[in-house]
């Protein structure tokens, strides 16, 4: 077997990519899907916290979310496979981003470039968010910055599932195995060796392979600077009703927002703990230590909760400056990466996908210039700094 595109990794960005791709009509060639566990237990996607917002603090993550939610809003247009539609569950709430008088000039500093890009996004005053969310103590804060559409959460397994339907029923082809190296020779990569032993040759290779991503480029010699870092999440309940709650950040990065009956929450850990990782034990402490603590009080009626349950998941992080890493090595003409997210890919993928469809299709991005997120600023140890980092 051979194919024209070989995407390693089937899981929110490799089967975005692959539904763009068959989506174009530009585009006749053969893609084929590699994904080593189809229950995708372990990927980011299916352990993500599934929120996407506009308030970042770069231009092209903001387009990248804004083109999300547009798809997310009319996904009955993309992805119906025989009338069905998937249910991604798709809750427009917003996002909250606290500040206290020392996050303030950030806070209007965001909010001047999210304005400039049409974020629909609102400052609120401490007596504001006090009427608007009666249950919040605002006792510390100087403003907050409320998402009024477009942000919010989904079902993010469902949305992967969605675009791995609808690419199969668009001819893209699946296959279960792991890519153990892929064979380069000079700028090209020339075939792809699977666990299966079969070698497949392939015209274009798109790495999709999250937290794999590192060690699969290292087979075609390049040096990508993405590794494993744990992010536990806490669902709890609590008898308090919090009326309207969007997703809170709190000014200490702790977040929670409301999931079924309860909530979910998370912060990331100190630096000192934050270090490379391969297991997914739930770092409990983090929850009783920091968490709670912060949550009882900015929310007084948080102090009688109840753990419910807890998981682990991967952030793919980059470590140059926490942005995605999309397009070609300067290197290799037709490897194409789309890695590096770090904890905000499952947002980004449709628009990704979309552009790496362009990259392959046109050989340029045509929807969203997104060359900032290129490889050069890697090589060249430019990072393009995204402020804020959830
Ligand atoms: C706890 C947590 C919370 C998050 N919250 C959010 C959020 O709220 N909003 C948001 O936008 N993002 C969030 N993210 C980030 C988001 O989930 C990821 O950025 C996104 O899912 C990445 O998708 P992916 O397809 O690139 O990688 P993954 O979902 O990790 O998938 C990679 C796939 O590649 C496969 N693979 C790897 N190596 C190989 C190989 N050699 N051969 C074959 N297959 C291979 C794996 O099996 C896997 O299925 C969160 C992540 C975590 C961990």
């Amino acid at each position: 077997m051979q194919t024209d595109v070989l995407i390693v990794g089937g899981a929110v960005v490799g089967s975005a990519t692959a539904y763009f791709l068959a989506s174009q009509p530009s585009f006749q060639g053969k893609i084929l899907v590699v994904e080593q566990d189809p229950t995708y237990e372990k990927s980011a996607t299916a352990l993500s916290a599934a929120s996407i917002r506009h308030q970042f603090s770069t231009p092209e993550n903001i387009r990248l979310s804004q083109f999300g939610s547009s798809f997310l809003k009319s996904v009955d247009q993309h992805l119906c496979v025989d009338g069905e539609v998937p249910a991604i569950g798709f809750k427009e709430r917003g996002y909250l981003f606290l500040a206290t008088a020392q996050g303030l000039d950030i806070l209007h500093t965001n909010h001047h470039i999210q304005r400039a890009e049409n974020v629909d996004v609102s400052l609120l005053t401490p007596t504001q968010l006090q009427s608007r969310f009666p249950w919040l103590n605002v006792n510390d804060l100087a403003a907050g910055s409320l998402g009024n559409t477009g942000e919010g959460w989904l079902d993010a397994y469902a949305l992967m599932q969605g675009f791995r339907r609808k690419s199969q029923s668009l001819g893209v082809q699946y296959r279960q195995a792991r890519v153990e190296a892929l064979h380069r020779e000079g700028r090209r990569i020339t075939s792809a060796r699977l666990s299966t032993g079969e070698v497949i040759p392939c015209g274009t290779v798109i790495n999709a392979a999250g937290t794999g991503a590192t060690q699969l480029a290292q087979t075609a010699g390049i040096v990508l600077p993405v590794q494993a870092r744990k992010r536990s999440i806490f669902f709890f309940t609590s008898s308090a009703r919090l009326m309207g709650c969007p997703m809170v950040i709190d000014p200490t990065g702790a977040y929670f927002r409301p999931e079924g009956e309860g909530y979910l929450c998370g912060i990331a850990p100190s630096p000192e703990q934050d270090t490379a990782c391969d297991d997914f034990e739930v770092q409990h402490s983090l929850f009783e230590d920091v968490l709670w603590p912060i949550l009882a009080a900015r929310v007084p009626g948080f102090e009688a909760l109840r753990l419910q349950r807890s998981w682990a998941g991967h952030y793919d992080m980059n470590l140059l400056d926490q942005n995605a890493i999309l397009g070609a090595h300067p290197d290799v003409d037709n490897f194409l990466f789309a890695n590096g997210f770090s904890g905000h890919g499952l947002q980004h993928a449709p628009a990704v996908g979309c552009a790496l469809s362009e990259l392959v299709t046109f050989g340029e991005f045509r929807t969203l210039n997104l060359d900032a997120l290129g490889w050069r600023r890697v090589l060249d140890a430019q990072p393009l700094r995204e402020i804020n980092v959830v």
